[in-house]
């Protein structure tokens, strides 16, 4: 596709989509549109040269603003979280499908050249993932459907969509099924954090603060497996311009317990910790891992960046903002990556949302 053509980030001021926006830059696309429902001055990356909408996305009319002139979409806006939003917030996640179904629509009705929708590993069967001795999950485990409830509901009823609207009204559909994504410039603290980022701020806060125990969600031996944002990043966009019309796994098959995720941070830290197991805390399910021979197949290609080499960027930057937060020297919340420019009036100091 031509660099020129108008390319529409929903979620932009999201994690992925944040990211999404600033590798789309840095690679001479000249016109993106990225999109919100956050004030600006709570998304991760608001950057010069991008076209930055505040907008529900639930609404219809919104929606036909978003996709007018959109040669390509990248559909990330949710309303999302790590497990321990995720198991409190059902409807709010299945809400999702309104924004969902209103772009499907905008889209099709503006007459958008490819779509891309974000699906979820959350919408693979229950059953499938009821051991940490884990079997990893193929396409075809999505069906017969029991998935997470709520939020998985909400992801496979989209995928659905994305597949009718492609065979019913002829949309350029593409579906990747992230598996735990992780990186700088996303949420670390509040609630909606995922594992990943909730380790490495687990263990700033009991290194600096000379308590040296952490609590761990669940008894620790879960599975599963984190792929890093460059990854994410990379696949997404070579799922859009493939000819794979069903869903593809976009995840690493590096899979880990979480308590060999506490080791990686452990290391990295350079700390050991006593860890205790609250057994009563969201877990989700007991193991989960992505097989990627599916995309390996059409693609050629699949995640391969360490989990330890990206656990050590990740801390890295959760240490420097909770530096920044927490210590009295203020700073900005949105770091732009190298390359990037962040509007000045747009940074903002304090975390909340
Ligand atoms: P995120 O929460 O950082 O980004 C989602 C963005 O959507 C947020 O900035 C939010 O403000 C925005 N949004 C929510 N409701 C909106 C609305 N009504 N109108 C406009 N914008 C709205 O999450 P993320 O980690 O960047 O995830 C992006 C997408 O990838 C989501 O669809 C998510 O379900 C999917 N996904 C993420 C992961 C992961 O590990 N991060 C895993 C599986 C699937």
């Amino acid at each position: 596709m031509s660099k020129d053509q108008l390319v529409v980030v929903a979620g932009g001021g999201g994690f992925i989509g944040g990211h999404l926006v600033a590798n789309l830059r840095d690679q001479g696309y000249t016109r993106i549109r990225s999109v919100d429902i956050k004030p600006f001055n709570e998304w991760y990356q608001c950057l010069d040269g991008v076209e930055n909408l505040q907008m529900d996305l639930m609404d219809l009319g919104n929606c036909h603003k978003a996709c007018k002139g959109a040669g390509e979409i990248y559909q990330l806006a949710a309303d999302m979280g790590g497990m321990g939003f995720i198991e409190t917030h059902k409807a709010e996640c299945m809400l999702s499908v309104l924004i969902n179904t209103h772009m499907l629509m905008a889209a099709r009705d503006a007459g958008v050249g490819k779509y891309f929708y974000s699906s979820s590993a959350c919408v693979y069967n229950a059953d499938k993932q009821t051991s940490e001795d884990v079997v990893a999950l193929k396409e075809a485990d999505a069906y017969p459907a029991q998935p997470e409830d709520g939020y998985g509901w909400e992801k496979l009823f989209s995928e659905r969509m994305c597949r009718h609207f492609r065979e019913d009204f002829n949309l350029h559909t593409r579906v990747a099924r992230f598996h735990n994504v992780y990186g700088p410039l996303g949420t670390w603290e509040g609630g909606r954090e995922k594992a990943p980022a909730a380790m490495c701020r687990k263990l700033i806060e009991a290194k600096l603060s000379g308590d040296h125990t952490i609590e761990i969600w669940g008894d620790g031996k879960q599975t599963r497996s984190f792929m890093y944002i460059d990854d994410c990043l990379k696949g997404s966009q070579m799922i859009l311009h493939s000819d794979c019309l069903e869903p593809l796994n976009l995840g690493s098959d590096e899979l880990v317990t979480i308590n060999q995720l506490v080791d990686i941070v452990e290391e990295i830290a350079g700390i050991k910790l006593k860890r205790n197991y609250n057994l009563d805390a969201p877990k989700g399910v007991n193991g989960r891992n992505s097989d990627n021979t599916m995309i390996q197949e059409r693609l050629g290609w699949a995640p391969s960046i360490r989990l330890r080499d990206g656990m050590e960027k990740t801390y890295k930057w959760i240490y420097d903002e909770y530096m920044a937060k927490y210590k009295g020297k203020l700073g900005p919340r949105a770091v732009a990556p190298k390359g990037a420019h962040v509007h000045k009036k747009e940074l903002s100091v304090e975390a909340g949302g």
